[in-house]
């Protein structure tokens, strides 16, 4: 989309949250301006072919963001070049993969050979590779990524699964799924979430399409399951629906995100250009964390990411 249409879309859409749902405006509870340089660790960034190093420490530097990744990513030298400041993911790249060319009873189960190979790779980079993360793992993105092979649907309780969230169990780190709210998928996932109830279970785009409503009878249902809050400010992505934008935070998101601080972090996701990268993160400072308190403003923003990615 052109820039000009998208910032158009974008303030329309969140004209139109205003008007219909009346935004959370900062208060004295409220972290407010000091959102503006609050550190930041970006829990969901896809380090894409466009992006090089030196533009990218520039742009984290710029905006207070300390650490990125947690995701799969294209660009290899910039990646390597990022260092300590990478938050290594993987199985993104190996599960999409199997997706590609195995027949879906195969893909669902783990004893076959090339699910048995994915599975060792993965359990490698945990244990020997310093990854902190396994993700993003597309489970249900049918209408909600804008990446045409990623737009796929697949039981979110298949063995493999599982098997990879037990992986992600045993070895304390969380498992991200790019997981959208249908009927089907969230009753999978919560079978997902009890099949190892001390692994942390992140749901990346906190369900993509998913209300304040229902992501809380997930909390209260699931201690295990969390969310990421990246690509739900405006203008809106393909299929997502809208938190935040600049102009504020639907007030029922900011309820359960005050009810379940510790359950939250914030992400970039994909950006084609330096100027989209800098609104998103505008978007995240003004319209999400500007609207907790200074507390919760604090976890969200990379309380939380350095606790699930063992950073600290
Ligand atoms: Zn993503």
């Amino acid at each position: 989309m052109m820039p000009l249409r998208r910032a158009l879309v974008g303030l329309g859409c969140a004209l139109q949250l205003l008007a219909t749902q009346g935004l959370a405006q900062a208060s004295a509870a409220e972290l407010g301006a000091e959102a503006a340089a609050i550190p930041i660790i970006d829990a969901h960034f896809h380090v894409m072919m466009w992006i090089d190093a030196p533009s990218l420490v520039e742009h984290m530097d710029r905006n207070h963001i300390s650490m990125a990744g947690g995701v799969g990513g294209g660009s290899l030298p910039t990646i390597v070049a990022l260092g300590e400041r990478f938050i290594r993911p993987t199985g993104m790249g190996a599960w999409l993969g199997l997706h590609r060319k195995l027949d879906a009873a195969d893909f669902e189960n783990p004893e076959t050979p090339a699910v048995r190979s994915a599975l060792a790779m993965i359990e490698a980079d945990l244990r020997d590779r310093g990854a902190r993360v396994i993700g993003e793992i597309h489970v249900n993105a049918l209408t909600t990524t804008q990446e045409p092979a990623n737009r796929f649907k697949t039981p979110a309780d298949s063995a493999t699964l599982k098997a990879i969230f037990a992986l992600a169990g045993q070895h304390g780190r969380p498992l991200n799924v790019h997981a959208q709210w249908d009927t089907d998928t969230v009753q999978q996932l919560e079978r997902l979430a009890d099949s190892f109830p001390s692994a942390r279970l992140v749901l990346a785009h906190c369900g993509s399409n998913s209300t304040a409503g229902d992501v809380r009878e997930m909390f209260e249902r699931h201690a295990n399951v969390c969310c990421d809050l990246s690509a739900r400010g405006s203008p809106p992505l393909r299929g997502r629906t809208v938190i935040f934008s600049e102009a504020g935070l639907d007030p029922r998101w900011q309820r359960l995100i005050e009810d379940y601080p510790d359950r939250f972090v914030v992400g970039i996701d994909t950006v084609h250009d330096w100027q989209e990268y800098d609104g998103v993160v505008r978007a995240i400072r003004r319209g999400l964390l500007a609207h907790l308190s200074p507390e919760t403003a604090r976890r969200v923003a990379s309380g939380n990411a350095e606790e699930w990615f063992g950073l600290r």
